[in-house]
């Protein structure tokens, strides 16, 4: 049993051994009564205080946080030539503004700057490379072992636009300043394009061919929808009947003190989280519906009222099992004795600790599915009563939810048949991939041989990247980029003054030199794709 099922059986147990006894107490004598009244529920308390403090000792202390220093034969020596090849692919303007249109000339530039960068991979016997719709990029790194099957590594060429004006360095003229280095892309997703090839390169300068096959995805405009780019790299493996391992894709990333009472750096990203779910997925879908007053005059339905309820709180309600898990995986690395005691006894306190995620909007989408109303319109004169009204509703849908179930909990909020529902967007969340996988297991390990001391936990990632096309390829998307974010860092994201520290760029190099190394010892018996089965 899990989720809100299992509080519910708690809870309910716990009153209804509290009923039985007050029944039991005020059968008797008075004189006695109220020594039972008094006592006993002291006593149970501090039982139930014992056992979560037993509970503590032994789950904060079972597993404590793993450092592993294998730095898998990393001798990396080409830091200036890296930097210098890392800010030029940042200097070219690979802005996507909306469908269809990203400045193709400079992803054209990007192209050649990879070509002449990285001549040990454009030259290799056993790599291949497809230039996918004209503009994005799909290698194929033959491994010796044709046995495995292969993964494949994803970044994407687009950036988002910047706004110049409000930038202290030009985001296209890449600059280091102190210790970072500025420019748009250098955070979403170049470091992960220059990383990932630096990372090949280095390994091919070493005679590294590797067993595992693997793919190397570049779309070329992530930032509006992929349409063009990741759809038709996932449709050209889709016509070669490829089926992959695993991707890793764009996603979270190592932060640090974001959430309350850990201390040290967690890197988050995907998990899988059961099969008990009715409907298990991953990555928040969408899903935005507006709805129309019909009825002849705006005063007939109360649209204030009806918005009022369909913000409220309550419309969606939490979903406990993700914040246990999550929780669960981070309370080793509370030093926080309170933290420990609440994060170790979840089984008791989740309910609790859901409520007090909600109300912080970057954990609330962790918990529920969230509602924004984005626009409300109705009346044309002020003077003219408006005969309609109309309201859209974005959703995020949790993981845990479908985009059915949210409907029909917003129309039971409403209650108003004169109120017609339709949906203009949707996108249900994607599966959620497995956290018993090797695959699982090996990113885990890629991480924490790079970064030292970090907690590995699982998230949901609330927006969407290409992985929306790359999922049809397997059951194994995870979303992480071993990028470092402080909670100052957060808002750059898409943001102004975009960076990366200088030391975490060659972090992310060490992560995919690692993961590719670590992925050749994930040996499973071969599978056939599954269009042979
Ligand atoms: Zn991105």
């Amino acid at each position: 049993m899990e989720g809100p099922a299992m509080y519910r059986s708690t809870y309910n147990l716990l009153f209804s051994l509290l009923l039985t006894y007050y029944a039991h107490v005020s059968a008797m004598a008075s004189e006695i009564k109220m020594r039972y009244v008094i006592s006993v529920p002291i006593f149970l308390l501090l039982l139930l205080f014992l056992i979560c403090l037993i509970r503590t000792i032994l789950v904060g202390s079972s597993k404590a946080v793993e450092s592993n220093e294998n730095t898998n034969g990393w001798q990396f020596n080409n830091h200036n030539e890296s930097i210098h090849r890392f800010m030029e692919a940042i200097n070219f303007e690979t802005v996507s503004w909306a469908p269809g249109y990203t400045n193709k000339s400079e992803i054209l530039k990007l192209h050649d700057h990879l070509v002449k960068s990285f001549p040990l991979i454009h030259n290799s016997s056993f790599i291949t490379k497809d230039i996918i719709n004209m503009y994005s990029l799909l290698y194929y790194v033959s491994g010796k072992n044709m046995t495995l099957l292969p993964y494949m590594l994803t970044a994407h060429l687009d950036v988002v636009p910047a706004n110049l004006a409000r930038w202290l360095h030009d985001p296209f003229n890449s600059v280091i300043h102190d210790e970072y280095v500025y420019g748009r892309g250098t955070i979403d997703d170049k470091h992960s394009v220059m990383g990932i090839m630096e990372a090949l390169e280095y390994l091919l300068s070493l005679s590294y061919r590797p067993k595992r096959s693997f793919y190397i995805a570049f779309g070329h405009d992530e930032e509006v929808s992929g349409k063009e780019g990741a759809k038709k790299i996932t449709e050209h493996l889709s016509n070669e009947n490829v089926t992959l391992e695993f991707v890793l894709d764009e996603g979270l990333m190592v932060t640090d003190r974001i959430l309350p009472g850990i201390s040290q750096p967690l890197a988050l990203y995907n998990w899988y989280h059961g099969k008990r779910l009715p409907d298990p997925q991953i990555e928040c879908g969408r899903c935005k519906w507006s709805f129309i007053d019909s009825s002849s005059r705006i005063g007939d339905w109360n649209i204030s009222k009806g918005l009022t309820q369909a913000r409220d709180p309550s419309t969606c309600k939490y979903v406990w099992s993700w914040t246990g898990k999550r929780h669960v995986s981070c309370n080793r690395a509370s030093r926080n004795f309170f933290y420990k005691f609440v994060y170790s006894n979840l089984w008791l306190f989740n309910p609790i600790v859901a409520i007090v995620m909600s109300r912080k909007p970057i954990d609330n989408a962790l918990v529920r599915t969230t509602t924004a109303i984005t626009l409300v319109q109705g009346g044309i004169k002020e003077n003219v009563i408006p005969t309609s009204a109309s309201a859209m509703i974005n959703h995020r849908v949790h993981p845990s939810q479908t985009i059915a179930q949210v409907i029909k909990f917003d129309k039971s909020v409403v209650r108003d048949e004169r109120v017609i529902f339709t949906i203009r967007d949707s996108e249900e969340a994607h599966p959620v991939s497995d956290k018993s996988a090797l695959a699982y297991e090996t990113l885990e390990k890629s991480i924490k041989q790079v970064f030292h001391n970090v907690v590995v936990a699982p998230g949901i990632l609330t927006g969407n990247t290409d992985s929306r096309w790359y999922k049809e390829l397997t059951k194994n998307v995870y979303r992480f980029s071993p990028s470092f974010l402080n909670s100052e860092d957060v808002k750059r994201f898409h943001g102004d003054d975009e960076r990366i520290l200088v030391e975490n760029y060659f972090q992310v190099i060490q992560f995919y030199h690692n993961l590719i190394k670590n992925a050749d010892e994930m040996e499973e018996p071969f599978r056939l794709p599954h269009d042979e089965l």
